[in-house]
Parts: structure tokens; sequence; C-alpha cells
């Protein structure tokens, strides 16, 4: 299948989860509730769902191009998460 077919498929099968609150992410292909999903719609269809333990790990970018919609999804690197996890350490007083 080509990715355009692929993304038909996906569309298709998103569209109809989507009704009964569930979504399959995108990235991972676990199931999710439609509450725990970020979701994208273009011209009243899904195009695109996120779980958020995906998101959570992932800078995701979305760009509208002449063909569609282009996501990107680049994984964080530990070492800026290292640096989120020093923003919570407890100040003294
Ligand atoms: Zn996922």
């Amino acid at each position: 299948m080509t990715p355009e077919q692929l993304q038909r498929a996906w569309v298709l099968q998103a569209q109809a989860d989507a009704e009964r609150g569930v979504l399959e992410c995108r990235m991972c292909r676990m199931r999710g509730l439609l509450e725990e999903t970020t979701t994208l719609w273009r011209n009243g269809l899904l195009v695109f769902a996120l779980c958020d333990r995906c998101a959570g790990s992932h800078d995701v970018v979305f760009s509208p191009t002449p063909a569609g919609v282009e996501v990107r999804a680049r994984r964080r690197r530990p070492t800026e998460l290292v640096t989120q996890e020093a923003l919570h350490v407890r100040s003294h007083p």
C-alpha cells in the first residue's frame, strides 16, 4: 500500500472508532479514549490522532501543505527531560 492508501484506510477506521469514543493512535497504533487523544480535523474529517503517551514523549509539528497536512514527530532527547525534572526540585527556604 502507498502512504496515501494507508492514510485513507486509517481515516476510515478512525472515523468509525471515534463514533464509539475510542481512537487508534497514529504513532503507536494503540487504542485509547477520545479524551486522552489529541486529534487533528481537516474539512470535517479526522486526519490524525495522537495518544497522550506519545504526545508527552515527542515534539509534534503539524504543517499544512498543498497535498494535506504533514505531521512530523521527534522524540524528545533524554537530556531535555533531565532539565525538566530539575525544574521540579524543591527550593529550600
Ligand atoms: Zn500513541
